[in-house]
This record gives structure tokens, C-alpha cells and sequence, in this order.
């Protein structure tokens, strides 16, 4: 198509071209052709000859005549002035216009000076003098002469003659001029067209060379009016407006770029990015970009120009970054951003169905960096990615698994029904696929997941305080050495407080800020009081009286444990102390933390405590959770053990939560074991509570140990629990926490002393 749009314009020139070469161009020639075709005989010029002085004296006053004809011009006036201002000079021109004018009556017929009227006539033109007003002046000449003629004293036979041949001399005289007027302006058509075509040769190479498809479409007609050589090339003859390769687009994109057509129909430019097979080709992207061009007079888009790039590789190279930007590399599943999209979608899902539940699981690998240091970070990789791959056999379609960072993965779920139940199922279906040990490198390795759960709504109506709240949960399971645990506010430390306490506790174990409340434990059958739990509180200056809960783990987090478990030993000892100054023997029971007992230090401060409060190991028991026995199962041995030998009684606390191996528990030195009070709360009602305690008390009273039951919130609980043959019952029945002067207060007053 491009080069038919050349060859069309060529021939368009070439016919003008032709036409100019038909006549012969040269001066001379043309001279020679108005002599020819306005003949002028010899005796005609010998008459002329004869006259020629009078008539020159005739013709003195038209310079006048021609000078008021230009000036009384307005027109001729103002192309004058303009010439003069642009540094022409007036006078000369018109006396050589003039002399020229004249020249056939003035001076014998000469071929040269006919010759130079052509350049007159160009010169003319380019002064900005329009041809009429040649012929106007010429008019202008003819009828003056003719006065002169009638005035001359001759025959009528000659003045006739003088007459026509005078009104030829001047007609080839105005007719070269005209010629040249008009050679000129064809020279500088001609130029301009020159320039014009290569312009224009420029810009259809480079159209017909880039790799892209362009044509433009008249909007009236609906016409194709221009296509590049490529687009020509693809579709020949079946060029269909507007968009040729409409019918070649994919069936769910064609609307698309009808659309488009529309918008830049009605004057937007505009872009549209579609599948296109073309001539029969793989599919690729492309962009169709159309842009509407105005027409002058029309006020409104005329055209639209098009151009179709095969965008393939930017679309790849777009999905390429997305996938990156989303992607984890190492094993492919979405990142921490993707897995944040998803899980606002689904809260706003959510949303708009009262009733909903979003569940967030966040896993943890256990030890995952003793893993990395030992095998090697190849290892490492492979194992992550093995973890991933079992993960994703497990977690529903519809759900979405993450890899949030490091050893941290990510389960979103959406439970139709009850989340409760289904993230049981998802939670066990993990646990039991993560009993079969992953072989990397022929090595059998054995890799224990740890879980925190949370719950949109009741746990957190944001995307991250969900996620917060499922890592809180996480570490708390780990903490306790359990595979899992639900976000519970109580328990778990939000980043807040950890911010907020971070700076103050140094401080408020300074300030004295801390201090112990007792909980009496107190025997079933006489009601004598056994013992009292020593719980820890924080009274905080603004805050008021803060809870355990929220200072042990922020306390564990800031590495304040081990501080803060020294003065409880050392505060309750020394109310033990008291107490005995006082002729009450109450031994007290210290809650210790994972992180301090497997302190190595522990057993040296206990020591210390006693010592430093004179009191004998018998006074004191020391209160752990079976997760922190499970935790390291042989090293706690030996610190119960020498325990044990210096007379501290040990309790296992909130039994029946946790795991414990009974094998284990039953080689180890323990006294006393305390039910969990979520059995006992109920344990008037449920049926169940009572099976799961008598078993306890059972288990208990074979291995040697005494039960005591926590949380024993009223009467029916004490009778039942004394029905199951409980040895000891601790709860707000008998008495809530209390500051020691209350405490005291308390003793005398309840008789459980007597
Ligand atoms: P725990 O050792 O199981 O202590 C018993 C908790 O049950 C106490 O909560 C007590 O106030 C509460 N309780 C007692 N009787 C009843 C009852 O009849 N009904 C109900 N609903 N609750 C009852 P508290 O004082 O908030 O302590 C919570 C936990 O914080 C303790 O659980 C213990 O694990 C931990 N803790 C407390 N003081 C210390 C401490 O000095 N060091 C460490 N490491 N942990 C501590
Ligand atoms: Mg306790
Ligand atoms: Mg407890």
C-alpha cells in the first residue's frame, strides 16, 4: 500500500509534469512561439519604423496614468508598500515595469528583451502583484495608445495598421509577462510538492518500517482510507473498517475494542488490550491505540488513526513482575501481600453475610533455624518447600496457604459452617501429615509445626489484627510447648502492650509496683487450710491493677521473667515467713514459666530465696504446666529431682490441658497435681467435667500425688469434688486472690486455720 500511495502520487506529479514538458521551456522558444502564433509582418514594422518617433513622444504621459493606476489601487498600493519594506525599491520597479510596458513601442522588436518579460513576470509574482493587474496595466497601455493613434497625423490605412500591429507587439509583450508570472508560481508548486513528497516518503518508510500495524479510518464514510504496508500486506484485499482485525480478535475481547472504537469516535483517545490469532497465528496480546484527529471545518473527530502493537512480551513480562511481586520464589505459593489481598477480600466477603467467619492459622516450623545451621541452608530451602507442598495437599482450593516469611506460613479459610469444627479438621489433617518425618539427602527428618488460630470477628475485624492475634496465639503455643492454640484475649500479648509495658517494668519492679495476692487452698474433708498459691499483679499507676496474663508473656518477651520470678520467690517466702512468726505454718505455691524453669539458674535462686528468707524447702512448692515439663522432659527431671532433695514440693498445674506422657510423669518427683478449673467450673452440671475429674483424681491417687481443684466457684462444686474424693480445693468459694494484710485478715475470720 505504501508504495501504491507513492506511485499514485508520482503519476499525479507526472501528469503535470508531462504537461509543462509538452511546451518547450526555454526562453527563446517561448518568444519564438508568440511570434509565431502573433505574427507581425515586415511592412507592418517598417510602418511602425516611420512613426515610431511620434509615437514615443505620445506615450510621455503615461508614466502618470500607470503611476495613479498603481497608487489608486488599493491592493497594488499595499503589495508596493509591503515590497518596500521589505528593502525593494518602488520607484525602480515601476520605471522597469514601465520601460517594459513600453518597450514595444518604445524600441525595435528584440527576442532578448522579449526573453527577459518571463523573468519580469516571475519577479512580479514573487512582488506579490497578482496577473490581472498585469493585464490591467496592459489594458491600461492599449487604451492610451489608441488616443495617441487617433491624434497622429497619418493615413487612416496606416493608423489601422499601426493599430493591430501595436495591439499584437503588446499582447505577446503581456502574454510573456503572464507566462512568466506563471512559470514561477508553477516552480515554487513544483518545489514545494518536492519537499512535500519527501516529507512524506519519510514518514510512509517509517511507518511501512516499524513493526506495528497502523491505519486510519475516515469516521463518515467508514472507509479505510490509509494502511501501512504491513497492515496491507495481512489483510490485502479484506481491509474491513474500522478495525481489520476485528474478526481475528478473541470472542471475549472483541467488546472490548468495540468499546474503544466508540470512546475515540466520540474524541478520546484511547487504547484497548486484546488476544489477536493473526493469519491464523498463536494468539498474542495485543494493543490497539486510536487516536481520533479533528476535522477543521467539522468542529468534531473526522479520522481516527490506529496503530496495533503486539504487546506479548510487556504482558508477559507485566505477569512476570506480578507473579514475583506476589509470589514467594522459593516455593511458589503466594507471599505475605497477595495472602493480605486475599484475606481482605474475604473479610469484606465476610461482611456481607452476617454470620460468617474467617479463620487465620498462622504455623510456625519448630526449630526450623537449628535445621538451617546444622544442614545447611540447601536443606533448609528443600525442607521449606516440602513443608509447603504438604501443607498444600491439605489446605481446600478455595482456601489460601502463604508462605508470610522465613519458617512463617499463612492458611486462610472461609467455613461454610462451623469454623470451630473445620479448623479442627485442617488442624488435625496437618498434625497427623506432619507425623510422617520428611527425607532430605537420605536423612529422615522429623518437623513439628506450631499453630495459632484466630477468628474474624471475635478476634480481630482487620486484616492485621487477625494476623497479630494468630501469631500471638502461635507463640503462646509455643511457650507451652503446644502444637496449637486459639487466640484467647486473656492470654495473648498484643504488640501494644508489649510497646507499652516494654519501657515501664524495670521500673515497677524498682517502684515496688508489683505485688502478690493469696489464693487459700484448702483440704476438703477438714476444711484446714493446706497451703496458698501466691499470684502475681502489677498495680500500675494508671492502668490500675493488671493481671498475669498480660504481664508474665510481655515479661518473657523482654527477658523480665527471670527478675520477676526472684521477687515473687523471695516476696512469697517471705510472707511464709511471717506467716510462721505469726504460728501459721502455710507453705506457698510459686507459679514458674517455661522460660524460668528451664533456666539453668532457677535452682541457684530458689536456694538463694530460701536462704535469704530463712525458710525451709518444705515451705514452698513450685507450680508447672505439663507443657513445660514436655518441653525438655529429661533436664526437667534434674531440676525436680534436686528439688526434691531440698524438700520443695512440686505441682503440675492446669492439668488436663496439655500432653502429657503419664509414663513420664510417673518417674518424675511430683507431689500434686491441680485439675484445670475448666473442669471444675461445671462439674455440678456436666457429666462429662465429672467423668474427666474422678479419672484425674484417680491417675492422681495411683501415682501417689494429691489433687487439688482449681476454680471451685461454689458449693455443688466442693460437695462433688468431695464426693469424687478430691484431697484439696482451691476457688472463689473459698476465697478470690488477696493482697497479704486482707489475706490475713481472711485467716482469722474464716477459721480454716482452726
Ligand atoms: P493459675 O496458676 O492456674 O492460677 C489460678 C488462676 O485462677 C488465678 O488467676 C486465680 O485468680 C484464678 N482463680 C482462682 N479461683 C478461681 C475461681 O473459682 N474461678 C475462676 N474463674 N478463677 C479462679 P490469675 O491470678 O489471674 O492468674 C492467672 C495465671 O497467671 C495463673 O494461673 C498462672 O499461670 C499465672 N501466674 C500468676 N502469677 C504468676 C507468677 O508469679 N509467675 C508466673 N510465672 N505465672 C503466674
Ligand atoms: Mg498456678
Ligand atoms: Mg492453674
Amino acid at each position: 500500500m505504501a508504495d501504491k500511495n507513492k506511485e499514485r502520487r508520482r503519476q499525479a506529479r507526472g501528469a503535470n509534469a508531462d504537461n509543462v514538458c509538452q511546451r518547450d521551456d526555454l526562453p527563446e522558444s517561448q518568444v519564438k512561439e508568440y511570434h509565431y502564433m502573433l505574427l507581425v509582418l515586415p511592412e507592418e514594422l517598417a510602418v511602425l519604423e516611420k512613426y515610431r518617433e511620434a509615437l514615443v513622444n505620445g506615450t510621455s504621459g503615461f508614466a502618470e496614468i500607470y503611476y495613479n493606476y498603481l497608487f489608486d489601487n488599493p491592493d497594488i498600493a499595499d503589495a508596493l508598500y509591503s515590497f518596500e519594506r521589505s528593502g525593494g525599491d518602488t520607484g525602480s520597479l515601476i520605471r522597469a515595469e514601465l520601460a517594459n510596458m513600453l518597450g514595444s513601442v518604445v524600441n525595435s522588436p528584440d527576442p532578448a528583451r522579449e526573453a527577459g518579460l518571463l523573468n519580469a513576470g516571475s519577479a512580479l509574482r514573487e512582488y506579490g502583484f497578482r496577473s490581472v493587474w498585469i493585464v490591467a496595466s496592459y489594458n491600461l497601455l492599449i487604451n492610451y495608445i489608441t488616443g495617441t493613434l487617433s491624434g497622429l497625423d497619418a493615413p487612416s490605412s496606416e493608423k489601422e495598421s499601426l493599430r493591430s500591429v501595436i495591439a499584437r507587439l503588446l499582447l505577446r509583450d503581456m502574454g510573456l509577462t503572464i507566462e512568466g508570472f506563471w512559470r514561477s508560481a508553477h516552480e515554487t508548486i513544483e518545489k514545494e510538492m518536492l519537499h512535500f513528497e519527501r516529507e512524506l516518503g519519510t514518514v510512509e518508510d517509517l511507518l511501512s518500517g516499524i513493526p506495528h500495524y497502523v491505519w486510519s479510518v475516515d469516521i463518515d464514510s467508514n472507509r479505510v482510507i490509509y494502511a501501512n504496508a504491513s497492515l496491507h500486506a495481512m489483510y490485502a484485499t479484506r481491509l474491513a473498517a474500522p478495525v481489520p482485525c476485528l474478526s481475528d480478535t478473541a470472542e471475549e475481547d472483541q467488546q472490548q475494542l468495540l468499546t474503544a472504537w466508540q470512546t475515540a469516535v466520540s474524541g478520546t483517545r484511547t487504547y484497548a488490550e486484546v488476544r489477536i490469532s493473526l493469519a491464523g497465528a498463536e494468539q498474542h496480546w495485543y494493543r490497539i491505540s486510536m487516536y481520533p484527529s479533528m476535522g477543521q471545518a467539522e468542529r468534531r473527530p473526522v479520522l481516527v488513526h490506529c496503530i496495533l502493537e503486539d504487546i506479548n512480551h510487556l504482558i508477559s513480562e507485566r505477569k512476570l513482575l506480578e507473579q514475583m511481586a506476589t509470589t514467594d520464589k522459593l516455593t511458589q505459593l503466594p507471599n505475605r501481600a497477595l495472602w493480605s489481598d486475599h484475606l481482605n477480600m474475604a473479610l469484606a466477603a465476610s461482611r456481607r453475610v452476617p454470620g460468617s467467619q474467617v479463620i487465620v492459622i498462622s504455623l510456625d516450623i519448630n526449630q526450623f533455624k537449628m535445621y538451617n545451621d546444622t544442614l545447611g541452608h540447601d536443606v533448609g530451602d528443600v525442607l521449606l518447600r516440602d513443608v509447603a507442598d504438604r501443607l498444600n495437599s491439605i489446605v481446600r482450593e478455595s482456601d489460601s496457604l502463604a508462605r508470610l516469611g522465613g519458617d512463617q506460613f499463612g492458611i486462610l479459610m472461609q467455613p461454610v459452617n462451623s469454623a470451630r469444627a473445620a479448623t479442627e479438621r485442617v488442624i488435625t489433617q496437618i498434625l497427623d501429615s506432619f507425623d510422617i518425618p520428611f527425607s532430605s539427602s537420605g536423612k529422615h527428618l522429623c518437623v513439628n509445626l506450631t499453630m495459632g488460630i484466630a477468628c474474624f470477628p471475635e478476634d480481630g475485624t482487620s486484616e492485621e489484627s487477625l494476623l497479630t492475634n494468630a501469631e500471638s496465639a502461635m507463640h503462646r503455643a509455643k511457650r507451652n510447648g503446644l502444637p496449637y492454640q486459639y487466640f484467647d484475649p486473656l492470654n495473648d500479648v498484643s504488640p501494644v502492650d508489649q510497646l507499652r509495658y516494654s519501657g515501664q517494668m524495670r521500673a515497677a519492679l524498682d517502684n515496688n509496683e508489683f505485688m502478690l495476692h493469696y489464693q487459700p487452698q484448702v483440704d476438703l474433708q477438714t476444711s484446714r487450710i493446706t497451703g496458698v498459691e501466691a499470684l502475681l499483679r502489677w498495680e500500675h499507676p494508671v492502668e490500675g491493677t493488671v493481671m498475669p496474663q498480660r504481664i508474665i508473656p510481655v515479661a518473657e518477651q523482654l527477658g523480665m521473667i527471670t527478675p520477676i520470678t526472684n521477687w515473687v520467690l523471695v516476696t512469697a517466702l517471705r510472707q511464709c515467713k511471717q506467716w510462721s512468726y505469726d504460728g501459721m505454718h502455710i507453705p506457698v505455691a510459686v507459679n514458674v514459666s517455661a522460660r524460668s524453669f528451664l533456666n539453668p539458674r532457677l535452682l541457684e535462686k530458689i536456694q538463694w530465696a530460701l536462704n535469704e528468707t530463712g525458710t525451709d524447702g518444705e515451705c514452698l512448692e513450685i507450680e508447672i504446666t505439663e507443657a513445660t515439663l514436655m518441653q525438655d522432659i529429661e533436664g526437667a527431671a534434674g531440676v525436680l529431682n534436686r528439688l526434691s532433695d531440698i524438700g520443695v514440693t512440686i505441682a503440675i498445674d492446669d492439668f488436663g490441658t496439655g500432653y502429657s506422657s503419664l509414663s513420664y510423669l510417673k518417674q518424675l518427683p511430683i507431689h500434686t497435681l491441680k485439675i484445670d478449673q475448666s473442669f471444675i467450673i461445671d462439674v455440678a452440671f456436666d457429666q462429662q467435667d465429672v467423668a474427666i475429674v474422678r479419672s484425674i483424681i484417680d491417675l492422681g491417687h495411683n501415682l501417689g500425688y494429691k489433687v487439688v481443684a482449681e476454680g471451685v466457684e461454689n458449693g455443688l462444686a466442693w460437695d462433688m469434688l468431695n464426693n469424687l474424693g478430691c484431697d484439696t480445693a482451691q476457688g472463689f468459694h473459698i476465697s478470690r486472690p488477696l493482697p497479704d494484710n486482707r489475706f490475713s485478715n481472711w485467716l482469722a475470720e474464716s477459721g480454716h486455720m482452726s
